[in-house]
């Protein structure tokens, strides 16, 4: 695993390289991320093309190889509303590796607590190894492992 810059963007080989640019990109912000899962689907696989709406704070992932399509995370009840839109790479191939991660609400001590504050999905492209966040936004779920688990 080793992450290469090429021009302004980063490149990388596996989920791990995805999960550092994740972060790097978190820490450029206020919501730096404290905890991150990779996604992969029931059947296995790992590929996925993404759909998302920030602004609605919905995103739906379709497995390559089952083609199941699948709401992530809490998405499904801000649904309604959301206007989806497919993610393509620089390269113009639109199947990526995902990883989410979250950032979690201070107490007044200081301590770090249980909800989350903040989310962000991280796309690997398989055939150029573009990685990158592509949507991040507010997200107020109550219990972080809970929404990792549902991605
Ligand atoms: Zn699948
Ligand atoms: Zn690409």
């Amino acid at each position: 695993m080793t992450l290469r810059k090429k021009g302004k963007q980063w490149y990388g080989d596996d989920h791990a390289d995805l999960r550092q640019e994740l972060v790097r990109y978190s820490q450029c912000g206020e919501y730096s991320i404290d905890n991150l899962i990779d996604v992969k689907c029931r059947c296995g696989h790992q590929q996925f093309k993404l759909r998302t709406d920030e602004t609605e704070g919905v995103a739906i992932r379709e497995c390559v190889e089952c083609k199941t399509e699948r709401f992530m995370g809490d998405s499904a009840e801000f649904a309604e509303d959301a206007e989806v839109q497919l993610h393509e790479c620089m390269c113009r191939k639109r199947i990526f590796e995902l990883s989410v991660g979250v950032h979690r609400y201070r107490d007044v001590d200081d301590s770090i607590s249980d909800d989350v504050r903040w989310i962000y999905i991280g796309c690997r492209c398989v055939s150029c190894g573009l990685v990158g966040c592509y949507a991040d936004w507010k997200n107020e779920f109550q219990g972080y492992r809970k929404l990792l688990r549902k991605m």
